[in-house]
């Protein structure tokens, strides 16, 4: 990985305040990637955190599936996904796979504020990682 990461951003909608609420605390931060976000994620970014955001397909009309293919063409380094333990999705099965392809392929991957405030603040976050 290089010191710019390309990050995904996604976050169900009951966890889309959570996310970003952390998005805009950490804007200085990610200002430094290329950020990539499932459609109504990406557009709620954009629109009230100011950061520039790559938006692929909404997730339930296969955005999550885009990302899945990201990750095994070895074009995304780190996930960031505020999913809701809450409530069952007409799109499990594709979370599902997004999951299981970021830890095939060794993807750190944050899945409530705490594991993403770990990440942003290694210095791994914006260093080298072999
Ligand atoms: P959305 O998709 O950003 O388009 O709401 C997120 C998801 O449900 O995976």
């Amino acid at each position: 990985m290089t010191l710019s990461k390309r990050i995904a951003l996604v976050a169900h909608d009951a966890r889309k305040d959570d996310l970003i609420a952390w998005a805009k605390e950490n804007s200085q931060a990610l200002t430094d990637h290329d950020l990539f976000a499932t459609g109504t994620t990406g557009k709620w970014i954009q629109n009230q955190c100011g950061l520039f955001v790559t938006r692929l397909k909404s997730g339930p009309l296969g955005g999550d599936q885009q990302l899945g293919a990201m990750i095994a063409e070895g074009r995304l380094d780190m996930i960031i996904f505020f999913w809701d333990p809450m409530a069952a999705q007409p799109h499990d099965v594709d979370v599902k796979a997004l999951l299981r392809m970021s830890v095939l392929y060794n993807i750190p991957s944050a899945c409530n504020r705490a594991t993403a405030d770990f990440m942003v603040s290694s210095p791994l976050f914006s260093g080298p990682y072999e």
